[in-house]
């Protein structure tokens, strides 16, 4: 169970997008720790949505989980406006939802990025859109990007790194659309990270993980606290760049 420790988000309300799972649910347990009230969206996997809500509750947390496709433009508004609406508005969005797509170049579909660039870039335009309707001075707007946006050290990663890499630019943009709003946007660019999507023991783990400086991969809680550290008081004045948390791969 998490324990409600610093409290430095008391009274601040969040969105996590895909956070049933991985990074986002860890994102979602560590926000709520740190005293906000926590939205999170799932598609696939209602149950574990649900797990973290009650993980959240159980700590005496507020949570709350809806279903949203991200390919799904009109699911994204929705959520984002149900997550205001029952909690009370929005101080912080993260952009976490995503899936990895593998293939080199001659070998992917249309579909396939047709459905990387909804889930990646246009949901994350979609959410910001719809957020901003509820979000005021101090509001913060945090992404996920990946190492992979920044090096490719490996074939077949195009598709989902171009995915990645527009985030840079729109999160340079947004910052200097909101800043004069006092609101803040950044990119958080983990690296291997031991999920259901990236396995530490999955067949290709020893590879990525003779990549890194610290031979290790990162777990969901490592990015979980440079995300909380962005949305809180400590990351104020981080905006329109991006935080590489990858053991040193990009070094
Ligand atoms: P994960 O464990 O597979 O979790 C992915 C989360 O995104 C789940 O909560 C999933 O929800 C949700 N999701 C996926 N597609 C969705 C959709 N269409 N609509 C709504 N929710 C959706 O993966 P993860 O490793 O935590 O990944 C989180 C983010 O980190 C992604 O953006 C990923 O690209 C990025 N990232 C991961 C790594 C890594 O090594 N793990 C490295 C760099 C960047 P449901 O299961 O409910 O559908």
């Amino acid at each position: 169970m998490e324990s409600r420790s610093s409290g430095v988000l008391e009274g601040k309300i969040a969105l996590v997008t895909g956070g049933s799972k991985g990074i986002g649910a860890a994102t979602a347990r560590r926000l709520a720790a740190e005293g906000a009230a926590v939205a999170l969206t799932y598609r696939d996997s209602p149950e574990r949505a649900a797990e973290v809500v009650r993980g959240i509750q159980e700590a005496g947390g507020r949570a709350l989980a809806l279903s949203a496709d991200a390919a799904d433009p009109r699911a994204v508004t929705e959520a984002v406006d149900r997550a205001a609406g029952e909690l009370g508005g929005l101080d912080v969005l993260v952009n976490n939802a995503g899936m990895f797509v593998f293939g080199e170049i001659d070998e992917l579909t249309l579909e396939q990025y047709e459905t990387t660039m909804a889930v990646h870039v246009r949901a994350v335009f979609v959410a910001v859109q719809a957020a901003l309707r509820h979000m005021g001075p101090g509001g913060r707007i945090i992404s996920v990007g990946s190492s992979l946006a920044e090096r490719v050290p490996d074939p077949g990663n195009s598709l989902y790194s171009m995915s990645k890499s527009a985030l840079v630019g729109f999160t340079k943009g947004i910052a200097r659309d909101l800043g004069p709003r006092g609101i803040t946007a950044a990119l958080v660019h983990p690296g291997s990270t031991d999920t259901e999507m990236n396995p530490a023991d999955g067949p290709g783990a020893d590879a990525e993980r003779a990549l890194t400086a610290l031979g290790r991969y990162a777990t969901p809680e490592d990015i979980a606290a440079t995300i909380a550290h962005l949305a809180g008081p400590a990351g104020a004045y981080i905006t329109g760049t991006s935080v590489t948390v990858d053991g040193g791969v990009t070094a």
